[in-house]
C-alpha cells in the first residue's frame, strides 16, 4: 500500500514495526560495504593471468623496437594505443596511453586549463571566474576536481538521453566563463543512462561563448555492458565535433581500471590533433614516460577489442546476478510504498536511487548505524549538496551475493523508516 494513503495512526504503527525490524538488523553487528564502485575479488581474479603475460622470460621489446624496460615513448607504445583506440572508438593517432588512472589525466587537463590555457586561450587563473556544467546526478570525483580549483559548478539535470540540452545550450551560448562540462556518456555514474545520438550532436555543435569550452567525455564504462543483446552504442564524439566544425571541443577518456585491475590498469586520452600535440608537449614536461611494461602486459592479455569484449562478458556474468538482486529487492520491498524510484542500468557499476525528498541523508545514516556503508548522501551533486536530499548511489559490485542481499534488506528497511519519519513530521 502506498505510504501516502496511510493515516497518522497507521503511519505510527508502521514506524513502530520498522523500528523493531531495524533494531534486529543492528543487533546482527554486520559490516557491509556498498560505497564505492569496486570490482569484487572474483572479478579481479579474472585478470590474474595477465600477471604472467609479462615476466622475466618474456620478449619485452615493443612492435617498433622500443625496449619497454627503459625510458622512451612518452605517449604510449603503438600497440597500447591501437588497443585503447579500438576500445574507445578513436583513431590510434589521436590517442595517448599514459599511466594507471584516467581521473589523473582529467585532473591534469583541468589543471592545464587553469595554469596554461588550451591552444592559446587565456589561462583560467587570469579570468574573473570560471564555471563548469555538472550533469546531476553525477560522479563525485569529477565534482571534486572542479571544486578543488574553485570553479563554480552549475548543476544541469541528467535525463534518459543525457543532460538537459536546452538548458546546456542556453547556458553556454551567453556565458564565456563556462569552460567545460563533465560527461559520462555510456552507463553514466550513477544513473546508468546512455547519451542519445541527438545529445552528442547537440553537444558537439552548440554555440559556445567560450572558444576554449571543452567536453570532458569520460567514457569510463565504454565496454561495461551487462547484457550483450542490449549493449549501448554512443555516437562518436570526435566525428561529431569535426563535422560541426569544432574539432578541438572534446577530450575523451577511458581506462582499464574496471577491465583488469583498478589502480594498476592503463588509462588513455583521445583528442584532436591540435589538442594531442599540446597534451604531449605538456605531459613531456611532467614525465619522461609511463609504465610501458604494464601497457605491454595489457596488450598481451587483452589483445584487441574482441579480446576485451570476451573478457568483459566474464565480468558481466558475475555482475548480472548482483544488479538483478538489487532490482528485485527494491521492487519487492519498495515498489508499492510509492516512495522510491531507481535506475535499471544495462551496464556500468551503479544503481541510482531516489527516495522521498528529505530522506537520503537519514537513510544513509541509518544504514551506517546498522553496519551498511553507502556512498554518502549528496555525493552525486556538486559540493555534496543534493537540494532535494533524495539521491543515493548504490554500488552493488563489491560484496559477494549473500552479503549484498543482507545489505539490501537493511537498506530497504532504512528507506522505509526514513520515509515514514518524514511523513510523520510533515
Ligand atoms: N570516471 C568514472 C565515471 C568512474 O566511475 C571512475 C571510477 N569509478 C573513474 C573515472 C576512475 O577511473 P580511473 O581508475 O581510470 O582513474
Amino acid at each position: 500500500m502506498s505510504y501516502a494513503d496511510l493515516d497518522r495512526t497507521q503511519l505510527e504503527e508502521l514506524r513502530r514495526a520498522l523500528e523493531r525490524e531495524y533494531a534486529d538488523h543492528c543487533a546482527k553487528g554486520l559490516s557491509l560495504n556498498m560505497a564505492r564502485g569496486k570490482p569484487s575479488a572474483a572479478q579481479l581474479e579474472l585478470s590474474l593471468p595477465m600477471l604472467d603475460a609479462v615476466n622475466a622470460a618474456s620478449e619485452l621489446i615493443a612492435q617498433d623496437g622500443t625496449d619497454c624496460r627503459n625510458y622512451g615513448v612518452m605517449d604510449g607504445i603503438a600497440e597500447a594505443k591501437a588497443l585503447m583506440g579500438e576500445v574507445m572508438g578513436h583513431e590510434p593517432a589521436t590517442v595517448c596511453v599514459f599511466g594507471n588512472s584516467s581521473l589523473n589525466i582529467m585532473f591534469d587537463l583541468v589543471t592545464q586549463g587553469v595554469t596554461h590555457g588550451y591552444l592559446g586561450a587565456a589561462p583560467w587563473k587570469d579570468l574573473d571566474g570560471v564555471k563548469w556544467l555538472c550533469p546531476v546526478p553525477g560522479y563525485d570525483r569529477h565534482f571534486a576536481i572542479t571544486e578543488s580549483y574553485g570553479i563554480e559548478m552549475i548543476p544541469v539535470a541528467l535525463g534518459e538521453d543525457g543532460p538537459d540540452m536546452d538548458e546546456v545550450e542556453r547556458l553556454v551560448a551567453d556565458d564565456p566563463s563556462i569552460k567545460g562540462i563533465w560527461c559520462v556518456p555510456q552507463y553514466s555514474n550513477p544513473s546508468g543512462i546512455v547519451y542519445s545520438d541527438e545529445t552528442v550532436r547537440r553537444l558537439a555543435s552548440m554555440t559556445c561563448a567560450a572558444d576554449d569550452f571543452r567536453i570532458f567525455w569520460d567514457n569510463a564504462y565504454c565496454v561495461h555492458h551487462l547484457y550483450e543483446e542490449r549493449a549501448a552504442h554512443v555516437a562518436d564524439i570526435a566525428r561529431a565535433c569535426e563535422e560541426a566544425g569544432n574539432p578541438d571541443r572534446y577530450f575523451a577518456f577511458a581506462s582499464t581500471s574496471k577491465v583488469t585491475f583498478p589502480g594498476a590498469g592503463i588509462a588513455a586520452v583521445a583528442a584532436s590533433a591540435a589538442n594531442i600535440a599540446e597534451i604531449k608537449a605538456r605531459v613531456g614536461i611532467q614525465t619522461v614516460g609511463y609504465d610501458k611494461l604494464n601497457q605491454l602486459r595489457h596488450v598481451r592479455f587483452l589483445h584487441d577489442a574482441q579480446g576485451v569484449a570476451e573478457h568483459m562478458e566474464k565480468h558481466a556474468a558475475l555482475l548480472r546476478p548482483k544488479f538483478e538482486l538489487v532490482d528485485r529487492m527494491l521492487e519487492d520491498g519498495l515498489a508499492d510504498t510509492g516512495c522510491a524510484a531507481w535506475s535499471k542500468p544495462d551496464g556500468g557499476y551503479f544503481v541510482s536511487f531516489d527516495g522521498m525528498p528529505g530522506t537520503a541523508k537519514r537513510t544513509v545514516a541509518l544504514a551506517k548505524e546498522a553496519g551498511v556503508t553507502m556512498t554518502g548522501a549528496g555525493a552525486t551533486w556538486p559540493h555534496k549538496n543534493d537540494p532535494n536530499d533524495s539521491n543515493i548511489r548504490i554500488a552493488p559490485t563489491l560484496p559477494p551475493l549473500e552479503e549484498l542481499e543482507q545489505a539490501m534488506e537493511i537498506f530497504v528497511c532504512c528507506v522505509k523508516l526514513a520515509s515514514v519519519e518524514v511523513l510523520l513530521a510533515a
